[in-house]
């Protein structure tokens, strides 16, 4: 089974915490049968004002030297998942690391990167965060950067992004966009969640949506375990979401995890809870995987 990750914060845990050990490891992705593993570039929280191409850079250097002397393998296309081995794809979190440039695409694409979040919690040079309220809309040299971003191929990622932002990418951006670390906020209110109207939003457009295992975005109370995870899931294939729908659990970005699904080792216990709900192989199979690559392709990727 292809299983695919589209969000998690190793590169960040090992450049900028480097006492605290990281859960994304080549073992334990081999473990859980992780396929593929999106590893973020993150702007860092200080926003435009810091510095972070610099910060950005600093975890793709990192990442280097991982795939030079460990167990990492780089994946340049999502469809290369396909081939059995666990391996690790760049992402970006915070397109200020772009600093307002659209050349720097073509130079991210270069490294690696296929999929951009266009904001974190701070308002950038593309557009402004969900956390600053849902109005405000994609900036001009927003949409040149995401002009590039899909001449590249390179999915749109609306996670952190405010819902103004949201709807433009919806209605006008060349690709369908995708959230490649955000929940259902019927079941869990918070501003990083996606609104009943998003996830139809996405859904009709053709979208992804990456289900963030973060305890406090799967439950009010804050806790959380597999069972819960795939309540957001089955939420979103009860509104016609099965094949677009999937696993962005944020690893080493989250303050805590789910009782029992505490690294990627433990990822197929979702698949168990599935399971355990009358999910069909092939639809578990859709979810583990499939309908990520399928998103790809309809970006182009082949
Ligand atoms: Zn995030």
């Amino acid at each position: 089974m292809i299983v695919c990750d589209t969000h998690c914060d190793v590169l960040w845990t090992r450049v900028f915490h480097p006492e605290t050990a990281p859960v994304v490891t080549p073992e334990n992705l081999n473990e859980g049968g992780v396929s593929l593993q999106v590893c973020t570039l993150f702007a860092g929280s200080g926003g435009p004002e810091k510095v972070p191409y610099e910060t950005g850079m600093k975890q793709y250097h990192e990442f280097c030297r991982m795939v030079e002397n460990e167990h990492w393998l780089q994946a340049f296309s999502p469809l290369e998942a396909e081939d059995g081995k666990s391996k690790a794809m760049l992402s970006m979190e915070g397109g200020e690391i772009l600093e307002g440039n659209p050349d720097r695409v073509q130079e991210f694409y270069d490294y690696g990167v296929r999929m951009i979040a266009l904001t974190w919690n701070r308002e950038n040079e593309i557009g402004c965060p969900a956390k600053a309220g849902p109005e405000g809309h994609i900036k001009e040299t927003g949409w040149e950067i995401l002009k590039e971003m899909a001449r590249l191929r390179i999915a749109a990622d609306t996670s952190h992004l405010n819902e103004a932002g949201f709807w433009d990418l919806i209605d006008k951006h060349a690709h369908p966009p995708m959230a490649s670390h955000s929940c259902a906020r019927s079941l869990c209110d918070h501003f990083r969640n996606l609104t009943d109207e998003q996830i139809k939003g996405m859904i009709r457009r053709g979208g992804w949506i990456g289900i963030n295992f973060y305890p406090s975005f799967l439950s009010v109370t804050g806790k959380a375990d597999a069972q819960k995870i795939a309540e957001h899931i089955d939420y979103i294939c009860q509104m016609g979401g099965a094949e677009h729908v999937g696993l962005g659990s944020d690893f080493d970005g989250i303050e805590t995890v789910p009782l029992d699904v505490r690294t990627p080792a433990e990822v197929p216990h979702i698949f168990a809870e599935l399971r355990r709900r009358g999910y069909r192989e092939t639809d578990i199979e859709k979810i583990a995987g499939v309908n990520f690559l399928n998103y790809y392709r309809r970006l182009g990727w082949e």
